[in-house]
């Protein structure tokens, strides 16, 4: 199964090599950039060791222990991942109702669409009471696997408290246990859990590797599986969204967006913004589009033929006589439209991030350059 991983070889290998030997350490930190697979190396790598098929099947995804992997249902297996706060017990228990429904759509989103971003609809951490459930469970011996699989996903989300009461766990983890911690910032990590981990470093994937599995995989033309895997940058988990996307009715309202930054029309404008009132992740999806404008903007002079609009070039050019000298601007608008998506899923208003992107349009394409 781990040949559905890209560009992990080394990672892989290492890992694979620990559960040949018989040295699996109790407890590893996957750091690397975010979108790369550690999660899913995470999980295969749990799998792995609890598989019950011959030894160079491993994983096998098919075996009951992989089955219980692949459904997040494995009584050995728990996953840690930052949320609202959500009252849990120690034997899991979640209290709040209205957050219960959304933990379950977080794991469900998970086991079906892994490189899909989820958003709670309150602030997010990694809480003190899944550290207390996760030391409860680990102090259990396990039911029916070799050894129980820990994922805690995005250790930089610990506070200082958790992190301190998590710190116990990794000093005298039981032997019957592996902790996998995975983190994008690593330098967020307090230097005492860093220390007391493996380190397992993930590397950001080439363009080319991206490129063919958004062709092979997705069936995507050669031109848009270019574009995409350009715009994501080593992340495997943005391009398979940019691929995701049924992107119509977004492509309309695109299309609605630059309409009103071309005829600086600011009562439609604010029509138009009224419709965006806490829908943060159809924002988002725009911003994904507008990114693929920028790119498509900037290549009109030189490299017409990557461009991915093609239905709408009239809309290119028009924008392009707005401002000749887009190619210029294009890196910082792709940076600004990426910190505007960074900025929407740590709770900013959506209405105002899009008025953000108006504003930074308008002085692109809104006037006369
Ligand atoms: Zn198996």
């Amino acid at each position: 199964m781990f040949e559905k991983i890209k560009g992990q070889n080394k990672a892989i290998s290492l890992l694979k090599r620990a559960v040949e030997s018989g040295k699996i350490a109790n407890s590893y930190l996957f750091y690397g950039p975010a979108g790369v697979g550690k999660f899913t190396t995470a999980l295969y790598f749990g799998m792995m060791i609890n598989c019950s098929a011959a030894h160079d099947k491993r994983p096998c995804g098919y075996c009951s222990s992989c089955s219980k992997f692949r459904n997040f249902s494995h009584p050995d297996f728990l996953f840690t991942f930052p949320t609202p706060k959500l009252d849990i017990s120690l034997d899991g228990e979640i209290k709040s109702a209205k957050i219960l429904e959304e933990y379950k759509d977080y794991i469900k989103n998970k086991i079906e669409n892994p490189w899909k971003k989820f958003y709670f609809s309150q602030n997010i951490e990694i809480r003190i009471d899944s550290i207390r459930m996760l030391e409860h469970r680990i102090n259990l011996s396990p039911n029916e696997g070799t050894k129980k699989i820990y994922i805690v996903e995005h250790a930089e989300m610990l506070n200082e408290k958790t992190a301190n009461a998590f710190l116990k766990t990794l000093e005298e983890p039981p032997h019957d246990t592996v902790i996998i911690l995975t983190t994008s910032k690593l330098n967020a990590l307090l230097p005492t859990i860093i220390s007391r981990c493996q380190q397992i470093k993930f590397y950001p994937i080439s363009q080319k590797l991206i490129e063919e599995e958004l062709k092979n995989q997705r069936y995507l033309e050669d031109t848009e599986a270019k574009i995409f895997a350009r715009i994501a940058n080593g992340n495997m988990e943005k391009a398979l969204v940019l691929a995701e996307e049924d992107s119509s009715e977004v492509r309309q309202n695109v299309l609605i967006f630059l309409q009103i930054v071309i005829s600086q029309n600011d009562a439609k404008f604010i029509e138009f913004s009224a419709n965006f009132k806490g829908s943060k992740n159809i924002l988002q999806e725009l911003i994904s589009h507008l990114i693929i404008w920028i790119s498509d903007i900037a290549y009109l002079q030189n490299y017409p033929e990557n461009i991915i609009n093609i239905d709408s070039l009239e809309m290119v050019k028009q924008l392009f006589m707005k401002n000749p000298k887009v190619e210029n601007y294009a890196f910082e608008m792709i940076e600004f439209l990426e910190n505007m998506q960074h900025k929407l899923a740590r709770h900013v208003n959506a209405q105002l991030i899009l008025i953000e992107i108006y504003n930074e349009f308008s002085k692109i394409f809104g006037g006369i350059h």
